[in-house]
């Protein structure tokens, strides 16, 4: 990723302006040497875009006059376009977003005490299926650009005004756990984790930036080369036979090879007391027995993780049922007399911890219906564990 790739923001056939927004660090000071200018350039932009949330080449005024000029010519900063924003009386806060092209992605912030984790999404739809997610329904439309992926957490720290000197931190944590299969767009993820933990951009530690997988495994086995950042894997069955029903890309790399890739991840890392998070999301009458839990803590023996049992959203099109509380208890008991660190993804008010996903299947939904959508206040709650 030292070069600068053909075309930096692909999505939009009609535009030839490279959009500033998408480029880590590295790409940023090819870009500048490129036209000539020295590396500092570089640093100086990234502190405007991502510290002072400035998307006007204009007001970049460290930059002198001629460099602007030449650059509101070439280069632009774009960030994706909110079409809802919702919040919740818990501080939860929803986007529906808009990306090039038509199509729409959801950004979600879940504030928890001190820290507020952002879900941010990776793709428009995802080929995956999994048969549990509503964005597995959609189906996959296409990859999102890293000014795209990177844009969600500028939007979501704008739309707090946060970007001011004297502001608290909007976003402490990142989770892309969002609409899409992160590793299937593994550059342009790649890309965005990096803006996240550069200091001269959202300085987030590699602790606090986590990627979801449902296990690509050859891309996983990549990641550890070039990243550092924490991992969660979307586990949600305990043998090959019950995943490769829930999770159908398991047909092709299954369990063994899944917890193969996150231990070499795992060895990877320069800090050795680092952990998986297995999640598991539990549907009622399908993978919330008892027993799945004693083979899941059977299975988990050798790897060292944390489990976040996540309880099943129900959505139009899935006939699956969320499972009891004392089902979810059971299970959670099973593991953590085994030894595990096992959390429950919360839900407060009337409403359901709203999978990623959901938000846009709304969207499209009353899209369709009425025509046009009008944004609303809604009672929604979600909690993250
Ligand atoms: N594609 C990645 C990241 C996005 S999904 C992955 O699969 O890991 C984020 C998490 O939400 C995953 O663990 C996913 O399995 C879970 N999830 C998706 N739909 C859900 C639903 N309806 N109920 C509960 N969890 C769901
Ligand atoms: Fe894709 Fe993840 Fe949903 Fe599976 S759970 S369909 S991988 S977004």
């Amino acid at each position: 990723m030292d070069t600068l790739p053909a075309r930096l923001d692909s999505s939009d056939e009609r535009r030839s302006k490279v959009n500033l927004m998408g480029l880590s660090r590295q790409q940023m000071e090819v870009f500048f040497i490129e036209l000539g200018e020295k590396k500092f350039r570089a640093q100086q932009v990234l502190r405007w875009i991502h510290h002072a949330g400035v998307t006007r080449i204009d007001e970049m005024t460290n930059l002198g006059k001629s460099l602007r000029e030449q650059l509101q010519v070439i280069a632009e900063v774009r960030p994706p376009e909110i079409v809802s924003q919702q919040d919740s009386s818990d501080g939860t806060r929803k986007w529906a977003i808009r990306v090039d092209g038509g199509g729409l992605v959801e950004t979600v912030l879940i504030p928890a005490g001190r820290r507020a984790t952002l879900c941010v999404s990776s793709q428009v739809g995802c080929s995956l299926d999994c048969t549990f997610c509503s964005t597995g329904k959609q189906g996959f439309q296409r990859d999102l650009s890293a000014a795209e992926i990177i844009g969600q957490v500028w939007l979501a720290i704008k739309s707090y005004d946060a970007f001011r000197p004297d502001s608290d931190r909007v976003v402490t944590n990142v989770v892309m756990m969002g609409m899409g299969e992160p590793l299937l767009n593994f550059d342009n993820v790649v890309i965005a984790m990096d803006l996240m933990l550069e200091d001269l951009a959202y300085g987030l530690s590699k602790r606090r930036v986590t990627l979801s997988t449902s296990g690509v495994v050859p891309a996983l086995d990549r990641l550890a080369e070039v990243s550092e950042v924490s991992l969660a894997v979307s586990l949600h069955a305990p043998n090959d036979a019950l995943r490769d029903r829930l999770v159908p890309i398991n047909r092709k790399y299954p369990i063994a090879s899944l917890l193969q890739s996150c231990r070499n991840y795992m060895a990877a890392q320069s800090d050795k007391n680092r952990v998986v998070t297995i999640e598991y999301t539990l549907i009622a009458g399908v993978n919330d027995t008892p027993d799945h839990a004693v083979e899941l803590a059977e299975l988990l023996r050798e790897l060292p993780c944390k489990v976040n049992l996540i309880p099943f959203n129900p959505f139009s099109q899935s006939d699956y049922q969320r499972p009891s509380g004392s089902a979810v208890s059971r299970f959670w008991q099973v593991l953590v007399d085994a030894g595990y660190i096992v959390t429950v993804r919360t839900t407060r008010g009337d409403d359901i911890d709203a999978a990623c996903g959901q938000l846009v299947g709304q969207v499209v939904d009353r899209t369709r219906r009425s025509g046009r959508y009008r944004a609303n206040t809604e009672k929604r709650v979600i909690a993250a564990g």
